[in-house]
């Protein structure tokens, strides 16, 4: 699971594989890794 740092959307290292580029749709193509299931993290809303 990987998670855009620019606007926060989450892939699959699976999705991104099928990409030609590894791209967040934003464009940006920076990401973070983030545990799926028992990692969360909490933001300040
Ligand atoms: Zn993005």
């Amino acid at each position: 699971m990987y998670e855009c740092v620019r606007c926060g959307k989450r892939t699959t290292a699976k999705e991104l594989s099928k990409l030609p580029r590894a791209r967040c749709i934003c464009g940006y193509a920076v990401f973070t890794k983030s545990a799926p299931v028992t990692e969360r993290r909490l933001r300040a809303v």
